[in-house]
């Protein structure tokens, strides 16, 4: 406890992010009978009879998560809700309502915000989504956004963090290391223009990667594919804070160890020519990048069969008795992957 007169100070850094969570809730018990998955997972459980409702919220952060130097205020808003319904997607379920916090200081003229909503509300158009409430508040340092999701999951769909089991397949959707990357010319050309004002950006020719960066979109079709292909995910995270964090995710809640194989990793082509001339090694972007929102999934071996020939999807490895996770690259050394701790930019 924080006593003032005694003040023991210990540095967050010291437990990390996860740590911190792990610190702060432990002695939470649940009460409710109808909490079914409380905190641990990308989005809790709540127990409604013949369904789930998933409740997930993100908070972003000015200079932190953004830098509106660069980010476009509607697809800031944009993004502010797709990241929310990514953590529904996560769980195997479809986003329904969302509430909207907003913090804003005075620098902000209202066509600002104006903004911000236009995108929030294109999202919510694009993913059938109702913004259901919020609140609004004034600020002293900066715009934070916090938005919460709630979403249905069937029972019997639900996919968590803890199901994977020995011999499951881990499957990625889409490709990884593409935000990062986006984020990394963003970066470049803010530094250009801070040195020399005339300087117009140069971001012609990296449309792709910027737009997985400035105007991500959340999986939902893939959890419509998989129901589609009577595929039942056995557990289920979404690439928020880089591939290899939330493989070691999945490994610790399902307490077993996940291999994956380098030269399986799906990564689009235009990011090896952009790593070469930032001098970055591809397959640490693809792993630790982040920012992807992309599904990263175990399926029973026995269904590999019906997603194989999906180009949406990706087998990256498989899963066997054992813990933590190893990356087997494509000289075939074992290389364990490591946790990243707080990541994020700005
Ligand atoms: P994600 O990357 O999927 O958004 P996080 O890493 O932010 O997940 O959070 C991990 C888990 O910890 C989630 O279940 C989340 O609900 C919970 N959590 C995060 N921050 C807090 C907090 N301040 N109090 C209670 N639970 C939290
Ligand atoms: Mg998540």
């Amino acid at each position: 406890m924080f006593d003032s007169k005694n003040p023991q100070r210990t540095p967050i850094s010291d437990l990390g992010e996860f740590g911190l969570i792990d610190h702060l809730v432990k002695n939470a018990k649940t009460k409710l009978s109808n909490t079914a998955l409380a905190v641990g997972d990308d989005a809790a459980l709540i127990d409604q009879g013949d369904h789930y409702t998933a409740i997930s919220t993100d908070l972003l952060v000015e200079g932190v998560h953004f830098d509106l130097s660069y980010v476009p205020l509607k697809h800031l808003g944009y993004k502010s809700v797709v990241v929310n319904l990514s953590d529904i997607y996560a769980m195997n379920g479809m986003a329904e309502h969302i509430t909207v916090g907003i913090a804003v200081s005075n620098r902000f003229p209202v066509e600002a915000l104006e903004e911000i909503y236009e995108g929030i509300h294109l999202a919510c158009e694009r993913y059938n989504v109702d913004l259901v409430g919020g609140d609004t508040t004034a600020s002293q340092s900066g715009l934070m956004i916090s938005i919460t999701a709630t979403g249905r999951v069937e029972k019997g769909a639900e996919a968590k963090r803890s199901g994977a089991g020995d011999n499951d397949l881990i499957v990625v959707s889409g490709d990884v290391g593409g935000a990062y990357m986006g984020l990394q010319i963003l970066e470049r050309e803010k530094q250009v223009f801070l040195e020399n004002p005339e300087m117009q950006p140069e971001l012609g020719g990296h449309e792709y990667i910027l737009e997985r960066q400035l105007k991500p979109e959340a999986r939902k079709d893939i959890v419509e594919l998989l129901k589609g292909l009577d595929v039942q995910p056995t557990s289920m995270i979404d690439i928020s804070d880089g591939l290899s964090s939330e493989i070691l995710h999945l490994s610790k809640a399902s307490g077993t160890q996940f291999n994956i194989y380098e030269n399986k990793i799906p990564i689009d082509p235009s990011i090896y020519t952009l790593c070469e001339e930032f001098n970055m090694n591809t397959t640490t972007v693809a792993l630790n990048g982040g920012e992807d929102y992309e599904l990263l999934f175990t399926i029973k071996i026995g269904d590999h069969d019906k997603i194989k020939a999906n180009p949406n999807l990706t087998v990256i490895g498989y899963v066997k008795g054992g813990s933590g996770a190893n990356l087997i690259t494509r000289d075939e050394k074992v290389i364990e992957l490591k946790a990243q701790g707080f990541k994020h930019h700005g």
